[in-house]
């Protein structure tokens, strides 16, 4: 495989480059990072992925025509490798990554018109509504009942693990519209404004101290049937194919090969006793194992991501590449409490004013703790082991 960049690649990478260079200014990096960074998030996103929408990049693998970019597959490689180094995020996934494609795949054309430009300019934030208290890795045995009356539907139940919630506009949810046959056969998909009276949602707290997980729940809420996506029934095929751009989502190769960098940083600045933590045959040798794990990690996404634009959508390949990359994640976050070293067991609400430590000693802790739900959300570790092993390897 040639991996030169053209001319025109290299020109495309530096306009890139220059972009993201530019437009995390110390305004938003305030806002991402600085001590508000919890409730100025959301603000700051959207001001961000506005900015992104104004140069036409906010959603550059959507079709041309809803607003996407006729770009190559190698273009965009440079453009998330780019978007990585810079430290910028990934626009939030829920929204233009996850119900994008299946509006626009199974959409009506009055859905295309009505969610799509709102979603490229962050007008409304998403939620995904697939767990439930009893639906999690057997999500087809959901419960959620959502009732035909009229042309509208009469919604009742609970989604659990709700991420955002708090903070979204529209919630697409997985619903039960009939339990004579299959269960895969009687779920639809539909598109809930959360401030329908009836949506109530209640937070759940976690170990990393951040609130982003919540419970929702239903009480004859009344839904509009021109928001159900598709056919009745149908939700369960839609469903998939909204995991397949959520696990691609979740293997975040840029912002692994970003955190690596920034360890390397650390390990080198690190320095006890006259030599440096990056010069420890032992530390220096786990870095390399996931700098290597790293590597082969992007080139197979890129191997599927190639196959993929030849003859339509990456399939299972992607739970392959969730499962490796949220490995990597965890790898990389626990190197990082290694090199924080017992700075990173302080409570958060020790430390008060003062800082012990490394500066990034506090975020260590909640990275690690935040880290272990990868192997979670989106499907565990071991359904992407199943799904690999039956629809990848065929076993
Ligand atoms: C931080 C976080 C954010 C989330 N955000 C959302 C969200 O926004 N929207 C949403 O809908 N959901 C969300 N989820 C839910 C997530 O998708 C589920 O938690 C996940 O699918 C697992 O389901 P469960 O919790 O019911 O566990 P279970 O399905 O009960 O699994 C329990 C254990 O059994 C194992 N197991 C289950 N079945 C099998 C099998 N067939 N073979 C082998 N092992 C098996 C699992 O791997 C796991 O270890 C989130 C979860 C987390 C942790």
């Amino acid at each position: 495989m040639d991996t030169r960049f053209t001319e025109e690649e290299l020109g495309f990478q530096a306009e890139v480059r220059q972009f993201f260079a530019e437009v995390l200014d110390d305004d938003l990096k305030t806002m991402f990072h600085g001590a508000e960074a919890a409730t100025q998030f959301k603000e700051g996103m959207i001001e961000y992925q506005r900015r992104l929408n104004a140069k036409g990049w906010m959603a550059p693998g959507w079709p041309v025509e809803y607003g996407g970019q006729d770009w190559t597959m190698t273009q965009h490689f440079i453009f998330n490798a780019e978007r990585g180094k810079a430290g910028a995020p990934a626009p939030i996934a829920f929204g233009v990554t996850m119900v994008a494609p299946v509006i626009y795949s199974y959409g009506s054309e009055g859905q295309k018109a009505r969610f799509l430009p709102r979603i490229l300019n962050s007008d409304d934030w998403w939620c995904q509504g697939y767990s439930e208290p009893g639906a999690g890795s057997d999500l087809a045995s959901l419960q959620c009942k959502a009732e035909r009356d009229g042309e509208e539907y009469v919604v009742n139940g609970s989604k659990i693990w709700t991420s955002f919630a708090h903070a979204a506009d529209w919630i697409f949810c997985l619903v039960r519209t009939d339990n004579s046959g299959r269960k895969q056969d009687g779920i639809s998909f539909l598109l809930i404004d959360m401030k329908t009276p009836g949506v109530t949602v209640s937070p759940i707290e976690t170990i990393d101290g951040i609130y982003h997980l919540n419970e929702v729940h239903f009480e004859n809420v009344r839904v509009p049937v021109e928001n159900r996506i598709g056919e009745e029934g149908k939700g369960w095929t839609y469903a998939k194919s909204l995991l397949v751009h959520e696990r691609l989502y979740i293997a975040e190769v840029a912002e692994s090969k970003r955190n690596l960098e920034q360890l390397r940083e650390l390990a080198r600045a690190e320095v006890n006793g006259g030599e440096s933590l990056l010069d420890d045959p032992i530390f220096a040798s786990r870095l390399a194992e996931v700098e290597i794990d790293l590597m082969a990690l992007e080139f197979t996404e890129l191997r599927v991501l190639t196959s993929a634009a030849e003859g339509g959508m990456p399939g299972p390949e992607s739970s392959l590449l969730k499962l490796q990359g949220t490995t990597i994640q965890k790898s990389l976050q626990e190197l990082r409490m290694d090199v924080a070293g017992y700075y990173s067991l302080a409570l958060q609400g020790d430390l008060s004013e003062q800082q012990f430590g490394h500066e990034f000693s506090d975020q260590a802790q909640k990275l690690y703790f935040r880290g272990r739900a990868s192997s979670i959300y989106g499907g565990s570790d071991e359904v992407q082991k199943n799904v690999t092993a039956k629809h990848v390897l065929g076993l």
